[in-house]
């Protein structure tokens, strides 16, 4: 029981990697995108997801391009302030261990962490696989078939290791009745350094955050059916003019922007909630098996918490896989299903359909400066009310505090195809 195939490159895939190896175990990645994925918008950081960091020997790197916003702040059509709140409050019930940075900055992290000594595929994605008493046969698009001990799909949302194995996404998928957008621009004016803007109508609000070196990133969330959703960019683009055109602040020359920008994430803000998250020897971890939808603001710490304890039950229980992926289910399903109602009941404070439901979400956010009052309406959400348990790790590098020992050279591979 050594090889362990994973599907996807994210956050889970690469977390989930770095601690098989530490637990001897042979991980080969295969990711469908040609590199790591670029763009998408920041996510937030703390709890158990920064111990863990900590404990990969990430914080560094992780402060070096991250960001500690100071304020939120709505603003109405003539971008003027009308609520928010300072973050200080977050910082104190995280104990100052919060911090906010670009998706795409975290995986790049974790990735390159986690890829010495793995094999990792690039290009190349699962399109048929079978289950033997001995093993996965797994069958690659363009590598051809290759047999692993065991599978894991770390590929997202719309993971297709579980369309594979559990059946279609529609069968696991709650939609939240909203879809979300994000993309990057340069030198864009004006900057409000450390501070999160947002603008909203009924049904739609727009973020703004200033990056390093220049750059901005902007955020959409909008009311919007699953089946409505366009599939293509220049459909998405066409869709956000439609909603945005009219819109007050700087809605119009962010629209500018977005037309010259060839990376945009769009997608839906759903969740997934299953029965079981393995079967035989496949088993799912990260937004695959239980996404919580960018309304968490945790998924990638949840990503990697998962990762870690899959690894660590594999390792206890000395790979007996059905063992393993059971106690794996049973430590995280409750914590995880806290977090995805604690998200679904977030969804319409993001962006209220009504009117009036704008004006009390920013009556709440106003509130928030009255002591003691944000500590009792978002401590609940952002408390991690499970303990990371410990597990014996046989080949973490005593030397190198808490990286995994690299095999050796000669195994260690990185193609594309
Ligand atoms: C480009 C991108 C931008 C994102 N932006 C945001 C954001 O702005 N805010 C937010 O909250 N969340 C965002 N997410 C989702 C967020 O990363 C996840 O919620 C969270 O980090 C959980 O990570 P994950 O590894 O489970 O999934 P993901 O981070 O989604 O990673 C899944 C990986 O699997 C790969 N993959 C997909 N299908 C296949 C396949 N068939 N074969 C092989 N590989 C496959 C994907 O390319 C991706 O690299 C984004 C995801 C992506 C891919």
């Amino acid at each position: 029981m050594k090889t362990v195939l994973i599907s996807g490159a994210g956050i889970a895939g690469p977390a989930l990697a770095y601690w098989l190896t530490a637990a001897g175990f042979e991980p080969t990645i295969v990711e469908r995108a040609a590199g790591l994925r670029s763009g998408g918008y920041v996510i937030d950081f703390w709890g158990l997801g920064y111990d863990l960091a900590e404990r990969m020997g990430l914080i560094a790197g992780i402060n070096q391009v991250g960001y500690r916003a100071r304020e939120l702040r709505i603003v109405n059509g003539a971008g003027r302030r009308v609520a928010g709140f300072g973050t200080a409050v977050v910082s104190e019930l995280t104990g100052g261990r919060y911090v906010t940075l670009p998706r795409s900055a975290l995986s790049r992290l974790l990735f390159e962490r986690a890829k010495d000594g793995i094999e990792t595929i690039f290009g190349d994605e699962i399109v048929a696989l079978e289950q033997a008493s001995d093993g996965v046969r797994a069958v690659l698009r363009h590598a051809g078939e290759r047999r692993f001990d065991l599978l894991v799909g770390a590929d997202g949302l719309h993971s297709q290791v579980r369309r594979l194995v559990f059946g279609p996404q529609s069968r696991f998928e709650r939609h939240l009745g909203y879809a979300v957008a994000a993309f990057e621009a340069c030198t864009y004016r004006p900057r409000d350094e450390d501070v999160y803007l947002m603008y909203g109508e009924p049904g739609r609000m727009l973020g703004r955050l200033t990056l390093h070196e220049d750059r901005t990133l902007f955020l959409f969330v909008f009311a919007a059916d699953r089946a409505d959703l366009p599939a293509t960019p220049p459909a998405q683009k066409a869709l956000l003019r439609d909603l945005y055109g009219r819109g007050g602040w700087e809605c119009g020359k962010i629209l500018t922007e977005l037309e010259r920008t060839e990376e945009l994430y769009f997608d839906t803000v759903s969740q997934i909630r299953m029965q079981d998250w393995s079967r035989g020897r496949v088993a799912l971890v990260g937004d695959a098996a239980f996404c919580v939808s960018l309304l968490a603001g945790q998924g990638s710490a949840l990503a990697m918490i998962a990762a870690y304890v899959l690894a660590g039950e594999l390792c206890a229980s000395q790979g007996r896989f059905r063992q393993a992926f059971t106690a794996y289910e049973a430590r995280l399903r409750d914590y995880i299903a806290a977090k995805q109602r604690g998200a679904a009941r977030f969804a319409g404070a993001f962006a209220p359909k009504t009117q009036a439901g704008l004006c009390f979400r920013n009556m709440v956010l106003n509130a928030f400066a009255i002591p003691g009052l944000a500590r009792l309406a978002v401590g609940r959400d952002i408390a991690d009310r499970i303990a990371l348990p410990d597990y014996p790790w046989p080949a973490l590098d005593q030397g190198a505090k808490y990286a995994p020992a690299v095999r050796s050279a000669g195994k260690s591979s990185s193609r594309s195809s």
